[in-house]
This record gives C-alpha cells, structure tokens and sequence, in this order.
C-alpha cells in the first residue's frame, strides 16, 4: 500500500461529546520507566487527573473488593496503566478483521450490556494501558508478509498485512489520555516497512481531533462501530451518541483516512428495518465524496461465559440472552455460541446485502457474520 496524497477537502473536528475521566489511575514501576509510559503520565497531568498512584512494584492491588456492583463500578473507572507480560508481544491472527491483533490497552470505560470483552478478559474490569507501546511497534516488522487471515486472500489481499489495534479495547475511549493510538497511526504512516501494511482500529468514540493531522499515509483504516438507534439507546451507555461518531467518521475520511462501519451487534429489534435504514441514510449524507469506505457486519451473538458475567455486569439488562431463542454453533475445542436462528439470519442478512449497494454504493461489504 503506498502512501496517498492529502485529500482535497477538510471537515473541523466535531466537538468530543464525551471524554472519559478514570477516579484512579495506577501506574507500575515498569510502565513509569518506559518512554510511552511517562508520555501517559505528562497527558494524565494536562488532563487534570490527580488520582495517579506510582506504585513501588510491578503488582496492582487488589481490585476484585468483595465481587459486589460497587467494586465492579470501581474498577471500570480505574485506569491502569502496565507492561504486560512478554508473551503478549507474540502476535495472534484475528479473523476475520485482520492477519494479526496487537493491543494498546485491555477493557474499556464504557458500558455496553453486550459488551464483546465479558467473554473474553478476566478479572476486574480495569481498563490496562500498555507502556511497551514502543517495543511492540518496532517488533511489527516481522510479522509483515506473513498473515493468512486477509493476506492473500481475493478480497482483501490487496490491503497489505493487516493488523488490528481494537481487539480488547476501544482505543479511541483512552485517546485523550494516553495518545497510543496516534502513535500507533504516525508508526504505520511513516515507517520503512518491509511490506505492505494496515493498521485497523474500530470505536464507538468521537474525540477524532488530535488523528486529523497526523501522518498516516493511508496506511490505517478507522472504523466506527453504530448500531440501530433502539440498540445504542438501550444497550450502549457511557459511549458517544450515535451521531456523534458519524460526524467523526465523517471527519476523519475528509482527512483521506480509508475508513469503516462496524454495524455491530446487529439485532432484530421492532422497527429494525426502519432503524438501520435510518442509520445508512445518516452516514450516507455525512461521508465526503470518494470515501474509502468498507462495512463489517456483525449479529448479536453470545456464549455461557459472556452471558453469566454480563449478567453479573448488568443484572437488570434487557439485552435478549435466551438460548431457547437462538441456534447453538460449536466451535474446533468445543466451544458453544448461541446465535440467531437461521431464518432471522437470512432476513438479517438479506435485507443489509440489498440495503448497503442502494444506500451506501460506494462501500465494501468486508465480511457478515
Ligand atoms: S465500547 Fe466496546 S469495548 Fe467498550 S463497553 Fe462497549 S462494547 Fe465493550
């Protein structure tokens, strides 16, 4: 992939409409020593954050409290901020976003009832800041040429080896406080690489501000994850209004990033029709002409381990988790996921592969599952 050339127009950035604050931030020995480390801790200082501790170790207390709501509601406004163990440095594939996952943090501020982390992290729900940000760009190198998942693929071949940033995270939550994933864009659009790159990165945040300028060459692909308006209104607290991350991914493609819907978790709730129409017609009049634009869609889907802890999380949600009401899928090693029944898949299915060619002509349809 090959650097682009500046776009012709610009859009202002939109006004962040909700930037998130930690009560209490901790930070390790180690990840104050590390360079991205004291970057973190110069922002939390502009930012007004004075709940910043400097522990003596590597350890972080213990932040379980007694597995009660109010020290569940603790951690998921605790910021910590770690190097995590060297065997994270070792790279995963992700299908089917990306050849490889690498991460800048683990857990996210928000509060999503279905949120996509309760079946796969442990523990409290702190969200970790990683300080070894520098190491683990710089390892990047030796993982380019050697995906599968979109590598040499018909589709997506042509993106270059792709990497994702948002696995476990939702890196533009902790942008204002941490500014890795600006870092993460300016390594991807102005490194040597040895081959051609992506980096790819999807949020249900707005405060694109400090990415307009940057240098990203093209190289990075942010994605904007929205949902029908019932879905984001019932199940999508302490994120950015719907609106507002449409007006940033407007923003962004203004500034020639290439740029991405996740439509995720899509639900057949009344009026989804309408809902998601509704939503497509919202980001068609939003995006500038010539948009590199691609769509991921996503069903709500969800297994024991994500609805016992989610109920844990939310126990009033009214999120469906009825496995009555959906078809079991089993994975290779066994594991179980409950999805839709295959009939509302079909009408889910059908109905976004008609819609998107006539409301969004421009856009990729990348994967549906
Ligand atoms: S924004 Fe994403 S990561 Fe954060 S709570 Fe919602 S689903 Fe989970």
């Amino acid at each position: 992939m090959t650097a682009t050339a500046p776009p012709p127009t610009r859009l202002s950035a939109p006004s962040p409409t909700r930037l998130w604050t930690p009560s209490r931030v901790l930070v390790t020995r180690s990840a104050a020593e590390r360079p991205h480390g004291q970057r973190v801790l110069a922002r939390l200082e502009a930012a007004g954050v004075s709940d910043v501790e400097l522990l003596a170790g590597d350890r972080l207390p213990n932040l379980r409290g007694d597995g009660d709501r109010a020290a569940f509601m603790r951690a998921k406004d605790t910021l910590a901020v770690v190097v995590p163990p060297r065997s994270k440095r070792t790279l995963q594939p992700i299908a089917p976003s990306a050849d490889w996952r690498f991460d800048l943090a683990e857990g996210c501020p928000a509060h999503c009832q279905y949120c996509y982390l309760a079946g796969s992290l442990s523990g409290p729900p702190v969200t970790r800041v990683f300080a070894d940000l520098d190491e683990v760009l710089g390892d990047l190198d030796g993982y380019v040429g050697r995906g599968s998942v979109t590598s040499g693929t018909v589709e997506r071949g042509g993106e270059g080896t792709t990497f994702e940033a948002s696995c476990y995270t939702d890196p533009l939550a902790i942008e204002h406080l941490t500014g890795g994933l600006a870092a993460a864009v300016t390594h991807f659009g102005t490194h040597d690489w040895p081959g051609p790159v992506q980096l790819r990165a999807t949020t249900k945040f707005d405060d694109v501000a400090g990415l307009l300028d940057l240098p990203h060459g093209g190289r990075t692909r942010l994605r904007f994850s929205v949902n029908a308006a019932s879905v984001a209104r019932r199940f999508e607290g302490a994120t950015s209004p719907v609106a507002g991350r449409v007006a940033a991914l407007a923003a962004v493609a203004a500034a020639g990033y290439p740029v991405g819907l996740t439509i995720a978790p899509i639900m057949p709730l009344e009026g989804w029709r309408e809902e998601y129409g509704d939503l497509l017609d919202a980001v068609a009049a939003a995006l500038p002409a010539g948009a590199d634009l691609t769509v991921e869609c996503i069903t709500h889907r969800f297994t024991p381990g994500s609805k016992e802890t989610l109920l844990d999380w939310y126990p009033r949600t009214r999120l469906e988790m009825d496995e009555a009401r959906r078809t079991t899928k089993r994975g290779k090693f066994g594991s179980v996921k409950h999805v839709y029944p295959k009939e509302t898949m079909a009408g889910l299915r059908g109905w976004f592969e008609a819609a998107l060619p006539e409301r969004l002509p421009q856009a990729r349809l990348l994967y549906w599952t």
